[in-house]
């Protein structure tokens, strides 16, 4: 397929940037496992030299990547954790980085146990509220990074007016002002952060990119033709690059984003709506319901919801005997695979957070999140409704 052909996301979805190799045929990418590449003689490459620099598995996936995110560069990484690792090293000490408060609990401690001690600054804002990223503006003030929707309460951020204030901040300071989104819980499919002005997107393609609880891998794209190489120089460098087999693992599991997604969102909203009925539910967070206070933001800069719903219950004595009884779904962190899994924030995906921190998002000890996944909506409900009752 090449560069110019213009199909919708659905069809790079299934084929990638490489429909076939050209050399043999062959419809599923091969996998190199070679680490090194011969040299034909002094000075020349076949564009491969050894696989923690380029892989040619690899870089199938990051052009398609890439391209689904409609962005010139793509860069993939053992996890989400180690791109966005990646990412913050393009800042110096001193630096000063704005950051949604309910994000992914890895994320932040990432940053604040990590790299505040190497002299980065963090301000943790509710970046759905534009006033609160503007009055968190420093001087130094180098970027944004959100989570949109959030992660746990499913907050949606204005993509486009983050961008613009990080943007016409950094000009009147005659610095860089980056915005960066984590797009995970929306995938390339349903949500391209670039396309509204944002500068980075980072995934963890853990989730719906490779939609099968199998395989851990991360995501930068960009399109940045100065910090590309610096990008490339910083993941050959620091290594955590993604496998040739794992590259392919994503590469087969994307094939079947796009139908994926459609499906988890129908059910998610199914079963938003009847969790909301359920006389134990206290609030459901899910951005697909049309009361949920986002819903028409959303709608202007995403094409769906997706999978991820969230709720509390009134009574932090049920959440033991929810995650006993359930059958059918699993108890376990993560989400966006096929299996729908029940987490139980506070203790696992977001226990880095302090409580106060916590306390403040609304990530309670009666706060449960639901990763919908490809089964009868009424089977997920069945569950759902045996083990509450
Ligand atoms: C899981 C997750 C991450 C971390 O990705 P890993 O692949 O687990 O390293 C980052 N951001 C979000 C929103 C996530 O859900």
């Amino acid at each position: 397929m090449s560069e110019d052909y213009n199909c919708s996301q659905e069809t790079i979805i299934v084929h990638g940037v490489t429909p076939y190799d050209s050399r043999t045929g062959a419809i599923s990418t091969p996998i190199y496992l070679s680490s090194t590449f011969r040299h034909p003689e002094l000075f020349q490459s076949t564009g491969f030299d050894y696989s923690r620099s380029l892989n040619p598995t690899r870089l199938e996936l990051e052009n398609t990547i890439a391209r689904l995110e409609k962005g010139r560069y793509g860069l993939a990484f053992a996890s989400g954790m180690s791109a966005i690792s990646a990412l913050i090293k393009l800042f110096a000490p001193g630096d000063h980085i704005i950051v949604s408060i309910d994000l992914y609990g890895g994320t932040y401690r990432l940053f604040h146990d990590i790299y505040e001690p190497y002299g980065l600054h963090f301000s943790w804002v509710d970046t759905d509220d534009l006033e609160a990223t503007k009055n968190a503006l420093r001087p130094g003030t180098k970027a944004v990074f959100i989570e949109t929707p959030s992660n746990p309460m499913m907050k949606v951020t204005d993509i486009r007016a983050t961008a613009d204030i990080i943007h016409s901040h950094g000009q009147k300071h005659g610095q860089e002002g980056y915005l960066i989104v984590d797009n995970t819980f929306l995938s390339p499919y349903y949500q391209n952060p670039l396309e509204l002005g944002a500068d980075f997107v980072v995934h963890s393609g853990t989730k719906y990119i490779s939609g099968h609880n199998d395989t851990l891998s991360g995501f930068i794209v960009h399109d940045d033709e100065t910090i590309a190489e610096k990008l490339r120089f910083l993941q050959m460098s620091e290594g955590g690059t993604l496998s040739p087999f794992e590259s392919w693992l994503i590469l087969r599991g994307l094939k079947t984003l796009a139908v994926r997604m459609d499906r988890q969102s129908e059910n998610a909203l199914v079963v938003a709506m009847w969790l909301q009925t359920h006389p134990k539910v206290e609030s459901v967070y899910y951005v697909g319901l049309p009361d949920h206070p986002h819903h028409e933001l959303s709608l202007r800069q995403s094409k769906g919801f997706g999978g991820m719903v969230s709720f509390s219950l009134k009574d932090s004595a049920d959440v033991a005997s929810l995650l006993k009884n359930i059958r059918l779904i699993l108890f376990a962190e993560s989400l966006g695979g096929v299996e729908t899994l029940l987490t139980y924030p506070m203790v696992q995906t977001h226990q880095a957070i302090p409580p106060d921190m916590r306390e403040r998002t609304g990530v309670t000890d009666r706060l449960m999140r639901l990763s919908v996944g490809l089964e009868r909506a009424q089977d997920i409900i069945a569950d759902l409704k045996q083990a509450l009752d």
